[in-house]
């Protein structure tokens, strides 16, 4: 039987995450001398954080002071987006402020401060400790208390659901990178606790055709691949989603297909998919690996 590797059409960077990295490096070719830094880490890569590194761009986990006679510099505010009070600070400071949150983000943070200015009890579905999440929270408190975040059915626990039997009106966004069955079943059990629910899906675009492609992919392949970081919420989520079609493994980079060396060998059709977050070089040589893998006889 002949041997295949597919890769995905949509895999690897989204236009939010290419724009971040291009705009970022751009900003420092135009500007050399002054400091540039950009608060967490700009994707979940170590490669193109190293990279920047190299280039100059500092990645920072909070915000240095700046002190009087000294040039701040730029600070940079990755796609994730970051809570408005936190980007007050920064300017605050004296740092010139360069907002590169993907205009997907911005949408999902603009309905929950529309739902909590409106009276609406907001649930976010996505999860708490997720930066991007954190941000939409942050913007749609500073309207309301009434803002939860619930990442699982489970999460929608006694106390809140009495919170929501009260409210007038509940309304639901989601995290860009969720997947759409989880915020299906949140919602319907959302439905069972109020009379008034508005739902806005929010799974941005280049999330949801990156997971259709790869169930399609997955669906007639005997192995899938995953690449990309294991902290990215987007690639986590795709590795989830195809592990309940097809065999699937999910990879860093390619030193990582060492230990699955048998199992490669052994597949007939490979279906591969990577994250928002991962570099065309990564991609490129997990696929020459593969090849290498699939071909020799273990
Ligand atoms: S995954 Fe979607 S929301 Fe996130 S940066 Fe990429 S395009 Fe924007």
């Amino acid at each position: 039987m002949k041997k295949s590797i597919t890769l995905a059409k949509h895999a690897g960077f989204c236009y939010g995450v290419k724009r971040a990295v291009e705009t970022t490096k751009k900003i420092k070719a135009e500007n050399p001398i002054r400091p540039i830094c950009v608060l967490g880490e700009l994707i979940h890569n170590s490669d193109v954080i190293n990279e920047l590194s190299d280039l100059g761009i500092k990645t920072v986990y909070d915000v240095p002071t700046c002190f009087s006679n000294d040039e701040c510099g730029v600070c940079v505010i990755r796609s994730h987006g970051l809570a408005q009070s936190e980007i007050d600070r920064i300017a605050e400071k004296g740092y010139e402020v360069v907002d590169l949150t993907c205009i997907d983000v911005k949408k999902v943070q603009q309905k929950a401060m529309e739902l909590a200015k409106d009276g609406s009890l907001v649930i976010i579905v996505g999860k708490s400790e997720h930066p991007e999440v954190m941000a939409i929270s942050a913007n749609a408190r500073m309207f309301s208390d009434d803002v939860y975040v619930v990442s699982d059915v489970d999460e929608i626990t006694d106390e809140l659901s009495s919170k929501i039997r009260m409210a007038k009106c509940v309304g639901v966004v989601s995290q860009t990178t969720q997947q759409i069955e989880n915020l299906q079943k949140i919602v319907a059990a959302l439905t069972a606790l109020t009379k008034e629910l508005k739902v806005y899906n929010t799974i941005c675009a280049s999330t949801s055709k990156r997971q259709n492609e790869a169930r399609e992919l997955a669906k007639n392949s005997d192995l899938m691949v995953v690449v990309g970081s294991k902290k990215s919420a987007n690639t986590t989520h795709l590795a989830e989603i195809l592990k309940n079609i097809t065999q699937t493994i999910h990879i860093e980079n390619e030193q990582e297909l060492d230990s699955y060396a048998k199992i490669v060998s052994k597949a007939v059709s490979i279906g591969v998919t990577a994250g928002a977050s991962t570099p065309q070089n990564v991609i490129d040589s997990v696929l020459k690996k593969l090849e290498i893998q699939q071909n020799h006889n273990l």
